[in-house]
């Protein structure tokens, strides 16, 4: 095939200025050709700097965006050297090349230059089968492997635990609540749903109540009185703390002085769920603080990045096991963060052995020697780490930012390159169907790229690139020197090719005027296309073939379902089987053609990024795959359409504000070690496993989170604190090679109650959500929604079985997983789990996607929404934040019970706010706040809150701001009340709540009661 695919597009679209394909074709020199790279020449003599030059009073310094230096080395030629399939492997081959005059480099190297040294047992393990353990896809990233045994066996395993009951001491039997509080006030219209016998996933003999929740209203009955363990888990006497082989001298924070008794006993406060009515704190649900001495602590990773599912590490797999509680890390390691210490060095400290950057949780023997935290190799302390430049003094390594600090991040020298820092680039590309063009999107995707062009993230050497499709591919000649953009079109998607390989990806800076000229001109092309087809298979293709040279991010704008060419689909979707089927199908894709193709991209450090916005069934569970495997981000805009849907239009326009303009990293890799002994398995969220535990991202940002599972392979019997470290290594949008590294210590215990008064149950559920989705996909949605049951009920029975030593009636629960049923019950009545109910199948797919990649904060806000009352805000124990006064509602149940018509509540999920106005609500909310006179003229469509001058006013607006000023992106607010729309999405949170097809809470804990007294 050759030119003979091209074809003008003149005629159809009537953009008269556009040249017509090859009318005057551009030669590029072959000189031109790869990326151009312009590097200020100052730069390299900060890369000779050893340290950071010293401030004042502090040596390293605080950066949340990159300092403008950089320390890659030049490229020799303006070709691009060839690429390993190592691509950016964290460096262990420079490690032995690299001539430095450091002392360090002269120990015994590696023996192999190409795998990485690693001693403990991550490899084997992984080679080895693994029953018993939720699967994701494996680390070739191959389809998963269906795991059947996980729901039923361990329920069945811990039934089996129940003959193993310790002693029982009788307990004056507590009343399981009193009687059913008179008619309570249910105001809203919509609620409480009349009593139907509940489906219950697991088969139940017993019929639920048809009686409203026994246990409403009695927030006066005194509690259970707080039991604590007669074992007294936090008393023993400290230890000491015993490091094989290690001398008495260390220079590190003292772990001498580790004892166990810091942690207050409140996490095992025995709590009746079926009697204590209030579990919500007033405000978020804080993460557990390890048990560590306080001098460890507080050098700890900030839980927002780096948290564990248990804070508490079993000693045993037996324990962890007996447990019944899931074991793993989440992550959002690429994090904004308002204090990050950056360090340059020459050199950077890592273990000889198994490469952990050195860190607050290593030892040190004397001046000279290190030991490793999680291989326990003694290191020496290179020379240069001796001098402090904190204290700029010589001879105390412990005291460098290195040791002081959790989270840091290092620029890397030049041994971290296999190749020079791959430049900022950026490819568009744009559906321009009919379809596409009715929606509108395209004015607003164009005018968001005008508005934010100076703001991508880049340098002087940022590349841009933009292609069209309906039913052919479109590219653009943006080469400095036209007059105008140049549109070529390839009519042939059958075999796709590149015309002007050299011209369609350019230099932003040089050719930024016809990039602007093109993106005001871009959405009226289109304006009269009768095109309905789109050819997004091929369309995929060509952006592979452009950005293959230099790795990079490539946007897709997509709004229906591919229909030409390679990755075509068709549709899966049967609208009468939404709510009838038992289970649901299709939730895996339905080629492999995305997946193949997003391991190529991976492979050549390029990422894809899905905006679907679409009105139809567009089958994300297949082109999602494109975003997955590449380590891309999904964004899904359902019935998008910019005029009749503004709230959404808001919603993707500060969406793209944010995508344009936030931190990204390219060609970047990631590797979780962790103290020998446990071993990491199964990884969630968005990325390709390259090998046993090595991440392949070739973007990262920082809207992305990660969890991943672990299982304890060899006792920690001689340990006292094991230490997780996850290294981000990346190329900073202004080309400098940059290793973030967060490093964990927890304790190690080797009783039950410890394990579970450390258990952290929003860390716990953002991970079972995790292997709920993979359980979905490999297995089906109803044995998923089995596991997830089963898993509140197995840990409940193993907490009665071996913790509760005076047993008493009633559902019991530690403090620390009082909320674990209610969460369980939450993520049954998500969109990605939920039953019964009509849920579209892309919608499900999309909360799937939403699971697996949204960092634990977001993750619960979406489980779990915030409500509150906000008429009648005022500013007790308001917060001040720079000066203004942030009222602090209470957090209220997710029950219409908690709903009055004289009222207007908040409830925030994270991605949207809904501020429901009651029928009766106080006037002086209505016109104080909403600025309207009464109820019937709140507009139905009402997204915005006026700026009033009034108390009440600028107190909400000050609160909803807050809410919003705390996360990266941007909840749309919709003011609703009964007449609304929307007010169906509102009440479909209320998750304690019956449904038509789910359970309410109360008689969700019955079933979860019945199942823990067997
Ligand atoms: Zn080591």
């Amino acid at each position: 095939m050759s030119n003979g695919g091209f074809s003008s597009r003149n005629g159809a679209s009537g953009a008269s200025y556009i040249n017509g394909p090859f009318q005057n074709p551009i030669t590029l020199h072959p000189s031109t050709q790869g990326y151009i790279v312009a590097q200020p020449s100052s730069t390299m003599t900060q890369s000779k700097a050893p340290l950071l030059p010293a401030p004042d009073n502090y040596n390293f310094k605080l950066y949340q965006q990159a300092p403008p230096m950089s320390l890659y080395q030049s490229p020799s030629g303006s070709s691009m050297p060839s690429r390993s399939p190592e691509g950016c492997l964290e460096p262990f081959a420079p490690f032995q090349t690299a001539v430095n005059n450091h002392r360090m480099l002269l120990l015994p190297t590696p023996q192999s230059s190409s795998t990485p040294p690693v001693s403990n047992s991550f490899c084997q393990n992984l080679q080895q089968p693994r029953s018993r353990q939720y699967e994701g896809h494996t680390h070739m990233g191959n389809e998963v492997s269906p795991n059947p045994a996980l729901g039923s066996s361990l329920t069945s395993m811990a039934y089996s635990l129940g003959t193993a009951t310790p002693p029982f001491f009788c307990n004056a039997p507590q009343s399981p609540g009193p009687p059913p509080a008179s008619a309570s006030n249910l105001p809203v219209p919509a609620g409480p749903y009349p009593p139907q016998p509940g489906q219950m996933s697991k088969p139940a003999s017993t019929a639920y109540p048809s009686l409203e929740p026994g246990y409403q209203g009695i927030e006066g009955v005194p509690k259970p009185l707080p039991m604590h363990p007669p074992t007294q888990p936090y008393s023993s006497p400290p230890q000491q703390y015993q490091q094989p082989s290690v001398g008495p001298a260390q220079l590190s924070p003292s772990l001498s002085a580790l004892s166990l008794q810091s942690q207050t006993p409140e996490a095992l406060r025995v709590v009746n769920l079926l009697q204590e009515r209030n579990l919500l704190p007033p405000g978020p649900v804080p993460a557990p603080t390890p048990c560590l001495p306080q001098d460890l602590q507080k050098l700890n990773c900030s839980p927002e990045v780096f948290r564990s599912t248990l804070t508490s590490i079993p000693q045993t797999q037996a324990l962890l096991s007996k447990a019944k509680l899931p074991l793993g890390l989440l992550l959002h390691p690429f994090k904004d963060l308002s204090q990050l210490p950056v360090v340059t060095s020459s050199s950077i400290v890592r273990c000889r052995s198994c490469r952990t950057y050195i860190n607050p949780f290593v030892s040190f023997l004397d001046q000279r020697r290190w030991k490793c935290n999680l291989c326990y190799r003694v290191n020496d302390v290179p020379e240069d780490f001796m001098y402090n430049p904190v204290s700029r003094s010589y001879g105390e390594p412990h005291k460098r930012p290195e040791i002081q600090n959790a989270t840091i991040e290092f620029i890397a020298p030049s041994e971290y390159m296999l190749r020079p820092p791959q430049p900022a680039v950026y490819l568009f590309v744009l559906d321009v169907s009919h379809n596409a063009v009715e929606t509108g999107y395209l004015d607003v995707v164009c005018q968001s790229l005008l508005d934010n062009l100076n703001s991508l993230p880049g340098d002087t050497r940022t590349k841009i690139g933009f292609i069209t499709f309906d039913s052919m591919i479109h590219f653009y000649n943006l080469q400095e020197g036209l007059s105008q953009p140049q549109m070529l079109i390839v009519s042939d998607i059958e075999e796709i090719f590149l015309p002007t390989p050299d011209s369609l990806l350019v230099n932003l800076n040089e050719c930024k005027e016809l990039v602007r000229d093109l993106l005001k001109s871009l959405p009226q092309m289109f304006t009269k296309t009768m095109e309905t087809h789109s050819a997004l298979g091929p369309a995929l293709q060509a952006s592979f073939k452009l950005m293959s040279p230099t790795g990079g991010r490539v946007s897709v704008f997509q709004t229906q379902l591919p229909s030409l060419g390679v990755g075509a689909l068709n549709s899966r979707e049967d609208p009468n089987q939404r709510a009838s089927a038992k289970d649901v199908q299709h939730l895996s894709p339905a080629t492999d053609f995305y997946k193949k193709l997003a391991l190529d991209c991976s492979g050549q450090q390029v990422a894809v990024d899905l905006f679907l916005l679409s009105a139809q069934y567009s089958d994300l569970a297949t082109l999602g795959c494109i975003s997955r495997y590449s380590a891309g981000s999904i964004y899904f805009y359902p019935s998008y359409h910019s005029q009749h849907n503004p709230a959404q239009t808001e919603r993707f326009q500060k969406d793209l504000k944010r995508y344009l303009t936030r931190k990204i990293g390219f060609e970047a890799v990631m590797r979780i070690r962790c103290t020998k002994g446990l071993s990491i398995h199964t990884f969630h969220g968005n990325f390709f496993v390259r090998s046993t535990d090595l991440l392949s991202l070739p973007n990262v940002n920082p809207d992305a989170g990660f969890a991943v599972q672990m299982s304890i392979e060899e006792n920690l019997v001689d340990m006292q604190v094991v230490s997780f470290q996850a290294a981000l290594l990346y190329t900073s949008s202004k080309g400098e090679r940059r290793i973030r590294v967060h490093t964990m210590c927890l304790p190690v215990v080797n009783s039950m109650s410890d394990i579970f008064a450390g258990a952290d149950v929003q860390a716990i559920i953002g991970l079972l959500a995790s292997m709920a989705v993979d359980r979905s996909v490999t297995a089906s949605l109803s044995d998923a929604r089995d596991a997830m049951t089963n898993a509140a009920i197995d840990s409940l029975i193993s907490y009665r079985t071996s913790v509760l030593t005076i047993q008493q009636p009633g559902l019991l629960a530690p403090a620390c997983l009082r909320l674990f049923p209610l969460y369980v019950l939450a993520l049954l009545k998500q969109k990605a789990f939920r039953t019964g109910t009509s849920t579209q199948l892309d919608d499900r797919v999309f909360a799937m996607c939403q699971l697996k990649y949204q960092p634990l904060i977001y993750l619960m806000l979406m489980i779990h929404p915030s409500l509150y009352r906000l008429d009648n805000l005022t500013d007790e124990g308001a917060l001040n934040v720079k000066d203004r006064t942030i009222p602090q509602p209470r957090m209220l149940q997710l029950s219409v019970e908690k709903l009055s018509r004289e009222g207007a509540f908040l409830m925030d999920t994270g991605s949207e706010m809904y501020l429901w106005v009651g029928r009766n609500c106080n006037p002086t909310f209505l016109k104080q706040v909403l600025g309207v006179q009464n109820y019937v003229t709140v507009p139905l469509n009402m997204n915005q809150l006026p700026e009033l001058d009034t108390a009440e006013s600028t107190r909400t607006r000050a609160f909803i701001g807050w809410l919003r000023e705390q996360r990266s992106f941007y909840p749309v607010l919709h003011i609703i009340r009964d007449e609304s729309p929307l007010k169906a999405n509102f009440m479909q949170n209320m998750i304690e709540d019956r449904t038509e097809s789910a359970l309410s809470y109360y008689e969700f804990l019955l079933h979860v009661q019945q199942q823990v007294s067997k």
